[in-house]
């Protein structure tokens, strides 16, 4: 799987633009909303500040670690303190720097399909194997410890596991998550969980596996960052948190590579972890709003198969069926999704990236506004045709 089609897509919804088109773009995978700009306004108060313009420790600003650690206590129930956590350039970069920590070469991981394309570029980066494994709309986007034991093998030294997943907003229940780490802990499997869309959650309270499985702590490595939920995507700052062992190999990577995630992000992603809830709630429940409409407009058009995603801010629907009765215009969801560029000028992604080839991933981090007029456009475009 790879992420060029999504270049493609952002490539052509450019040139259009270009033309004068005035695309919607719901390709993106971050929010369209600028950064708030408590953040942004505490930034250029602090930039004169020296204390930001020399080198700091390879593990993080102090303050952000404790910040980090204080989240992570309120997502697990655990103590966790700074000297758990190592700060990175963004979550992509916390998982490339766990797997490096956990995998010899040509090691296995565990990841489930439908599922983010970047999980597979870091297991490859780290010198390991991304072993799929299944997890369909049938099964609600979720993988059992059978589907994970089915693809198993004595190499196999990891899972991913990401809640809300990306594309599915697929959200792991309680339970199954305890089931998940006993059955890792039985076969000796680190579980690395990507909980990056953590804050965008709609029917129920996110749980983090260590929360249902408090004693896989040794096993686990938790990834996270301000990327998805403060509208910080070009900031490049996340987390990782695990074993004292796992934080000293990340911590000795990135003082031999990167010296340290720069001061001044690192103080802007402070700021978003302190400087309260307002603007997460808000675009929370601006992300429900229009994920509600978008799934209600999708489900009414022939041909097309919605599921309701628990979280995240993607929906996945199905269009096998308007392939299969337009079979003479489109081949595929790549070719749909070009057309759905062309005629009604919205940009969405071909299901092909993450390993779903009759299905889409929209997305909802838009405005209101945008949104309603996005379905508008789908809704005439491909009204036209039946
Ligand atoms: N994890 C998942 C599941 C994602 O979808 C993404 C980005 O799309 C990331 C991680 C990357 O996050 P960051 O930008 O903080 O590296």
């Amino acid at each position: 799987m790879s992420d060029n089609a999504i270049l493609a897509i952002s490539a052509r919804a450019a040139r259009l633009r270009a033309e004068g088109a005035a695309v919607i773009s719901l390709a993106a995978g971050e929010p369209d909303l600028p950064t708030p700009s408590h953040i942004t306004d505490t930034v250029a108060r602090i930039a004169g500040d020296p204390a930001l313009h020399h080198y700091g420790g390879a593990a993080g600003l102090p303050g952000l670690r404790a910040l980090a650690a204080a989240r992570l206590a309120e997502a697990t129930g655990l103590p966790w303190n700074a000297g758990d956590v190592q700060i990175t350039l963004g979550a992509k970069h916390a998982l490339a720097l766990a797997l490096q920590a956990v995998l010899d070469p040509g090691d296995q991981v565990l990841v489930t399909t439908p599922g983010w394309p970047g999980h597979h570029g870091v297991i490859e980066a780290a010198g390991g194997v991304a072993r799929t494994v299944r997890a369909g709309a049938d099964a609600g986007f979720l993988a059992t410890p059978d589907d994970l034991a089915r693809a198993r093998t004595p190499r196999t030294r990891a899972l991913i596991l990401a809640g809300p997943g990306n594309p599915t907003g697929a959200v792991y229940p309680r339970a199954a998550l305890a089931e998940i780490a006993d059955w890792a802990l039985r076969h000796d499997l680190w579980c690395i969980t990507d909980d990056i869309y953590q804050e965008f959650v709609y029917d129920a309270p996110h749980t983090a596996l260590l929360a249902a499985a408090p004693h896989a702590r040794q096993r686990c490595i938790m990834i996270n960052g301000v990327s998805k939920a403060h509208a910080m995507t070009g900031w490049r700052v996340g987390w990782l948190a695990g074993p004292a062992s796992v934080l000293a190999r990340a911590s000795r990577a990135v003082s031999r590579t990167i010296t340290h995630v720069p001061l001044i992000t690192q103080a802007a992603a402070e700021e978003a972890l302190s400087g309260g809830r307002a603007s997460v709630r808000a675009a929370h429940d601006r992300y429900r709003a229009n994920r509600d409409i978008l799934h209600e407009a999708l489900n009414s058009l022939p041909g097309v198969d919605c599921p309701l995603p628990a979280g995240g801010f993607y929906v996945f629907p199905s269009v096998a069926g308007l392939l299969a009765r337009h079979s003479g215009r489109w081949s595929s969801a790549s070719d749909l999704a070009a057309w759905l560029l062309e005629t009604a000028h919205v940009a969405v992604v071909p299901g092909e990236v993450f390993g779903a080839p009759d299905r889409l991933r929209i997305g909802f981090a838009v405005s209101g506004t945008a949104m309603a007029e996005a379905i508008d456009r789908l809704r005439r475009a491909l009204g036209h045709l039946t």
